[in-house]
């Protein structure tokens, strides 16, 4: 499943297909947007935004908020590129002249307007999006310090959006590998130097993965570990998925376990 700093990119792909550019094809296949398609059709797109794992486009006097779950899917094309076969369903279409961007297999569609944004149920309850890449530090770190999640420990809390949004599986090892916290430690047990740590990690490891296409480490140490012969898959983070592997900044292994029942790798000696 994509995680924050995917779905923002997949936003900035859309965005510069369509920002700034007036639709002439609109097409709506989906119950809950079907005969709505005027509200779009020759109006021009005013921005493409990701919230965490949301979507929002602003055309004219209305926004469209898509999720995709598990299965949606945002392709974009030129317009005179025939979209490659598929078996999912189209649910959007949006064109102009030059590109157009498809949504296919998404349940999760709707057309707001933008004051509805505000209670929305979905995008209300999210947490600073540190996979946006103006998020802000501050907020960042009253989200942490904050006496709300004080007794949730950070296995779990770094998984819901509405401490973090943005954040996701190889995320989670990878910030909390970052800052050198124990994914067994809770946030109120955590001093200020730590809360700052892991507030700086959260935003600079998330805004890596978004750069370097979801790679957590270092170029520099990315390039030299794959020249030594080790896969994407192994060369990729600090600590996710290298269970077994030596810790690249101690002599421990990285260790593997299941919290909130998902993966998780650490280092037993670098995060306490
Ligand atoms: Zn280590």
């Amino acid at each position: 499943m994509p995680e924050g700093p995917e779905i923002h990119r997949a936003a900035n792909r859309i965005a510069k297909a369509l920002v700034g550019k007036t639709l002439n094809q609109v097409e709506f296949h989906y119950k809950t947007v079907e005969g709505l398609e005027h509200y779009f059709l020759n109006k021009e797109v005013e921005y493409v935004k990701a919230r965490s794992k949301g979507l929002l486009i602003s055309v004219g006097d209305y926004v469209m908020y898509s999720h995709n779950q598990l299965y949606g899917r945002w392709t974009v094309n030129r317009a005179t590129t025939k979209p490659k076969p598929t078996n999912r369903s189209l649910r959007v279409l949006l064109g102009n002249d030059k590109n157009i961007a498809r949504l296919w297999s998404a349940t999760d569609i709707e057309i707001l307007e933008p004051w509805e944004l505000v209670g929305h149920p979905y995008l209300a309850k999210l947490g600073p999006d540190v996979a946006d890449l103006e998020v802000r530090y501050e907020d960042v770190l009253a989200q942490i310090s904050s006496p709300k999640f004080a007794r949730r420990q950070l296995s779990g809390l770094l998984l819901d959006q509405g401490f973090l949004a943005g954040v996701g599986n190889y995320l989670r090892s990878e910030i909390l590998f970052s800052a050198g916290i124990s994914p067994y430690r809770k946030t109120g047990s955590l001093t200020e130097d730590e809360r700052e740590k892991l507030a700086k990690s959260a935003i600079e490891i998330t805004a890596l993965a978004y750069h370097e296409k979801g790679v957590t480490v270092p170029q520099e140490l990315y390039k030299t570990l794959r020249d030594n012969g080790l896969s994407r898959y192994q060369a990729r983070h600090y600590a996710f998925t290298r269970d077994g592997l030596e810790c690249h900044t101690c002599d421990s292994l990285i260790v593997h376990t299941r919290l909130s029942s998902r993966r998780l790798d650490y280092c037993p000696k670098c995060q306490i």
